[in-house]
């Protein structure tokens, strides 16, 4: 690239990275919408955008589907992975196949309304933020219980941490040039997405919207894997867990620092006899489970460490497949400079 297109960031264009598990039946719209979106930006902005799918293993026509969907007013690629890795994985995987400077993550099933893309894309330009994240506007119409869940999940993350990951953001965001290449420089395995874009830094910015409701299928989260998703990310992010256990067992020896000092108390001046089968009981079903419970804890951070030691790739790619775009206009950058320029 020459030095003027350099100098101007919108010529380094955009991708767009949509993860797919499943989403045959909504595609082909969904695909339809992001492009109207991308023509919009490179005829108001001159910014060249690419899509990147990631076929996470899907059951059902997906591939196909994406395969044949038209290079219209982007470009398109296709990264379709060996097996179900999992939307992290897959976020990875479409990080590291975008060829444009900045990349912005969006789910595959309608539910991040793409004409949200242009807001996104003008705080970037417009307001020279690196970090565009997207959050619900209100939890009203979820149960009491997963909002308290989700409180008390963000409450742990963040205890003690300098950057702090924003409740309720979302995994629709957009990052700039250099915040996607800091993003690429983190080397663990076990990611965590929404706490990497924000432990990077740069300038980071809000943006609260209305989910859309799914439009077809259904949700790939239930209790246990939203609570296994939730460990994952505490344990990977943070070492807050490791620090209750320590201030648990503080907690614990003062207690029991306290019962020791009264029953000696109540031998000398009442001269009582400390029942003692009840009181045992009760010390080592208490200790035994606070235990059993650190040990599971230590247990997580150690399977961590092991999966990391292993140094094993995040997922593997099948199926990759490029199309540029068929309208010449989103092809070379350097009359988007230009036009921006005059
Ligand atoms: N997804 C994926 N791999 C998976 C599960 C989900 O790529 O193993 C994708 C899915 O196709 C969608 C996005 O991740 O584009 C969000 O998934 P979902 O809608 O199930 O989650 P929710 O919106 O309920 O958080
Ligand atoms: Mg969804």
């Amino acid at each position: 690239m020459t030095a003027p297109i350099q100098s101007n960031p919108a010529a380094a264009g955009l991708s767009i990275v949509i993860p797919l598990w499943n989403e045959a039946a909504g595609l082909p719209q969904l695909h339809e919408r992001v492009c109207a979106v991308a023509a919009r930006l490179r005829d108001t902005r001159g910014l060249p955008v690419e899509i990147v799918y990631v076929n996470d293993g899907s059951r059902d026509d997906t591939e196909k589907v994406a395969l044949s969907l038209p290079a219209q007013d982007a470009d398109v690629q296709v990264v379709g992975l060996s097996r179900n890795f999992g939307k992290e994985a897959a976020l990875l995987a479409g990080l590291e196949h975008a060829r444009r400077g900045a990349v912005l993550f969006m789910d595959g099933d309608g539910q991040h309304p793409p004409s949200l893309v242009e807001t996104l894309v003008a705080r970037w330009l417009d307001d020279g933020y690196d970090v565009v994240y997207t959050a619900k506007a209100h939890r009203q119409n979820e149960p009491w219980l997963l909002r308290s869940g989700v409180h008390i999940f963000y409450s742990l993350i963040n205890w003690g941490s300098r950057q702090k990951i924003p409740e309720d953001a979302g995994d629709f965001r957009l990052l700039s040039p250099r915040a996607a290449a800091a993003l690429r420089q983190m080397p663990e395995r076990n990611r965590f997405f929404k706490g990497l874009a924000s432990w990077i830094g740069f300038r980071q910015l809000r943006v609260d919207y209305e989910p859309a409701a799914r439009e077809h299928g259904k949700t790939s989260w239930n209790l246990w894997s939203l609570l296994a998703f939730s460990i994952e990310g505490l344990t990977s992010f943070s070492v807050a867990p490791l620090r209750v256990a320590s201030l648990l067992g503080v907690a614990i020896a003062f207690v029991a620092l306290l019962f020791g000092i009264w029953i000696l108390f109540e031998t000398w001046f009442y001269g009582k006899d400390v029942p003692g089968y009840p009181s045992l009981a009760v010390a080592i079903m208490v200790l035994g489970g606070v235990q059993l419970v650190m040990i599971g804890v230590l247990g997580e951070y150690i399977g961590k460490l092991l999966a990391e030691s292993k140094q094993r790739p995040v997922y593997f790619v099948a199926e990759h497949q490029v199309k540029a775009a068929e309208d010449a206009s989103t092809v070379p950058a350097k009359n988007a400079a230009k036009d921006a320029a005059e």
